[in-house]
C-alpha cells in the first residue's frame, strides 16, 4: 500500500540532490511545493506536488511543511523519581553538580521494572508525539550490574540504541574505591549489559571519570562489541573530547567547554559534536560555541540529554529553537543537526533524512516551513508523524 502526501509547502529532505543554492547550512536541502511518497515503509518518491505519481492513498499536506523526523541522539529515560526540588534550589542560586545524579540512583534501584517501564513508555511517547521518531537510551541510574542490567534491557524494549552507561557516576558504596567501581564497570557489569546495548558511554568530566578511567571504559567497552561515545566537557575544561576522538567516538556529547585543541580534533574527525542546549538553558549555564564548532567544520548536532536533573525536557522542536536563539544557529542548520545530525552521531544512514530509500519517519508541522519552529517556540506544531511510514501521532 502506497500513501502520497502532496501539497507540501516545503519538504526538508536533507537528501544531496536537492540541496538549493538558497541552501546555507551545509546539507539541508528542501523543496518546495513538493510531494512524498511512502512505499513498503520507506520513502519511495519525492519531487514536486504537479509531478506526484498515484497511490493508494493521498494526504493532503494543505502547504505544510513536512522534515524529517527528529534523531534524539542523547537521552536518560531509565529512571525512577524526580529533581524538582533539585531544580528549584538551582534556579534559586546553588549550583549544578554531577552529584546530583546519587539521589536518581537510589530511586531508580528502588523502583519495580513496571515503574521503571511505566516511565519509559510515557516519555518516548512524550517523544514520539514531538516528532522524535529516533531515540538513544542511556542506562546509568542503576549502577550495580543487576541495575544497569536491567535498564539496558528495559531500554531495548523502545530502541535500538541503547547505550551502557555504568560509568555515569561513582555509586555512594564504591566513594572509597573507584578505581574498583572502574574495574566492575569493565568486567561483570559490561558483561551483563553488552548483550542488551549497542554503545558504551562515559561521563569524563571532573567529579565523574577521569581520562584514563574513560579510556579503560571504552576499550572494555569495545572489546565487548559496543561502539564508543562520550560524555564531555559539560562542566569545564577536560579531556573528555580527545578521548573521544581518539577513540574513535561517534560523538561527544555536551562540549560546552572546549579548548582550540579539542575544536580541532573534532573538526578533523568522525566524531560528531552534539550539543544538548537544553541543559543550558536549564543549568543556566554558557551556551556551548556552536558558531566556533560550525565555521570550524566539525558536524553538529543537537540532542535533548533528557533526564531528570539537568534537563527534563523531551522536546527537540525547543531545542532547535534554543540553537537558533541562544546559540546562533541559522534554522536551517539548527534543523539539520537535530535530524541529519542526530542520525550522524548515531552514524544510522537510513533516518534523518527523506532521500528515496530513507526510512519513512516524518514529521509534518503545523506551519509552512521548518522555520517555524524557531520562530513559534514553546507552541505545539507536530500536527502528524509517521515512523516507518505508519501514522502514529
Ligand atoms: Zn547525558
Amino acid at each position: 500500500m502506497s500513501v502520497l502526501i502532496s501539497n507540501i509547502g516545503e519538504l526538508v529532505t536533507n537528501a544531496p540532490s536537492d540541496s538549493s543554492p538558497g541552501s546555507v547550512a551545509p546539507g539541508f536541502a528542501a523543496l518546495r511545493d513538493a510531494a512524498l511518497v511512502i512505499e513498503s515503509g520507506q520513502v519511495a518518491w519525492t519531487g514536486a506536488a504537479c509531478a506526484a505519481p498515484a497511490a493508494d492513498e493521498v494526504v493532503d499536506a494543505a502547504g505544510r511543511a513536512v522534515l524529517p523526523g527528529f534523531v534524539d541522539s542523547h537521552a536518560h529515560l531509565v529512571f525512577a523519581g524526580e529533581r524538582s526540588a533539585e531544580f528549584a534550589s538551582r534556579m534559586a542560586g546553588l549550583p549544578y553538580s554531577a552529584g546530583g545524579i546519587r539521589s536518581t540512583v537510589a530511586a531508580t534501584r528502588a523502583a519495580s521494572d513496571e515503574q521503571l517501564r511505566g516511565n519509559l513508555a510515557r516519555l518516548a511517547g512524550e517523544m514520539l508525539a514531538q516528532g522524535t521518531t529516533t531515540f538513544e537510551c542511556k542506562s546509568g541510574y542503576g549502577l550495580t550490574v543487576a541495575d544497569e542490567a536491567r535498564s539496558v534491557a528495559l531500554a531495548a524494549e523502545v530502541t535500538t540504541e541503547v547505550t551502557y552507561l555504568g560509568a555515569h557516576v561513582v555509586p555512594p558504596e564504591f566513594e572509597q574505591d573507584p578505581a574498583g567501581y572502574v574495574e566492575l564497570v569493565c568486567g561483570p557489569m559490561l558483561a551483563a549489559c553488552a548483550p542488551h546495548a549497542r554503545w558504551v558511554d562515559v561521563f569524563c568530566e571532573r567529579g565523574a571519570f577521569g581520562a584514563d578511567e574513560a579510556r579503560a571504559v571504552l576499550a572494555a567497552g569495545a572489546a565487548a562489541g559496543l561502539q564508543p561515545r562520550v560524555h564531555a566537557s559539560q562542566l569545564g575544561y577536560g579531556p573528555g573530547v580527545q578521548v573521544a576522538v581518539e577513540a574513535g567516538a561517534a560523538s561527544a556529547d555536551h562540549c560546552t567547554f572546549l579548548s582550540n585543541g579539542d575544536v580541532d580534533a573534532l573538526a578533523a574527525s568522525d566524531t560528531v559534536a552534539t550539543l544538548l542546549p537544553g541543559v543550558e538553558f536549564s543549568t543556566r549555564q554558557p551556551y556551548p560555541d556552536a558558531r566556533r564548532l560550525l565555521e570550524a567544520g566539525a558536524t553538529v548536532a543537537i540532542a535533548t540529554d533528557c533526564n531528570p536533573g539537568s534537563c527534563f525536557t523531551s522536546s527537540m522542536p525547543l531545542c532547535v529553537a534554543l540553537a537558533v536563539r541562544e546559540m546562533r544557529m541559522t534554522t536551517q542548520e539548527a534543523v539539520w543537526a537535530a535530524t541529519a545530525g542526530g542520525a550522524a552521531a548515531l552514524r544510522r544512514r537510513d533516518v534523518g533524512h527523506l532521500g528515496v530509500g530513507a526510512r519513512a519517519d516524518l514529521v509534518m508541522l503545523d506551519g509552512p516551513s521548518h522555520t517555524y519552529l524557531a520562530y513559534r517556540p514553546g507552541v505545539p506544531q507536530i500536527a502528524a508523524v509517521w515512523r516507518g511510514g505508519v501514522a502514529v501521532a
